[in-house]
């Protein structure tokens, strides 16, 4: 499943809906420091689900919300959703048939996260298994944040063992299994 779309509203610096289109081939965002560069990549991680508020770079789970700036007041809600092209139809069931799988994480200030995959809401934990199977997610090696390289290399075996899990495509298993004996 390849990723098509970001729409961004009212997430970190992206106060006004916005829509970024992922063509096929390389992608490269460009553009001067502190202009959301990262806050993309951030907002990406967010909707498969991240739940550290640390590894995106705010001091509580409200910071992802724009917090105004110069005339403009802040807001009360933030919404990313990720689209991903499901022709392959490697989608779960009963998502399978659907042409674009479209994910959506949104946040109401102190009310917390609310996630829907195509309008019907699910658990945090059905988008992380949902990304986990399709080999990525917001804690993939396939998102390399800055200084991740150094922590591989520095890594403990286990921690380098799930490095090469994910790579193998097996880490969505694993996610399945830890759920199963908390039940
Ligand atoms: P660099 O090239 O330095 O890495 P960048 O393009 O990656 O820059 P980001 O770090 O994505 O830039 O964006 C930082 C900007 O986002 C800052 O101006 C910061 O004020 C703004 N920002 C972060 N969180 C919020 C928020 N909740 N509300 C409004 N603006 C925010
Ligand atoms: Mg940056």
């Amino acid at each position: 499943m390849k990723l098509t779309r970001l729409r961004l509203i009212g997430f970190k610096s992206f106060v006004e809906p916005s829509e970024l289109v992922i063509e096929p081939g390389l992608t490269g965002v460009v553009g001067p420091n502190g202009c959301g560069k990262s806050n993309l990549v951030e907002a990406l991680r967010w909707a498969m689900g991240e739940s550290s508020y640390k590894a995106l770079r705010a001091s509580e789970m409200n910071d992802v919300i724009f917090a105004g700036s110069g005339n403009r007041p802040s807001r009360n809600s933030a919404e990313v959703v990720v689209v991903l092209d499901n022709r392959s139809r490697l989608a779960p069931s009963p998502f399978t048939d659907v042409e674009d799988l479209e994910i959506s994480r949104r946040i109401d200030r102190d009310k917390g996260s609310t996630y829907r995959v195509n309008g019907r809401e699910v658990r945090a934990k059905d988008v992380q298994l949902l990304f986990a199977d399709a080999s990525t997610g917001a804690r993939s090696p396939a998102l390399v944040r800055q200084g991740q390289i150094g922590e591989i290399i520095n890594a403990r075996p286990e921690a380098r063992r799930r490095v090469l899990e994910e790579a193998a495509g097996i880490a969505g298993l694993h996610a399945r299994r830890h759920e199963a004996e908390l039940k």
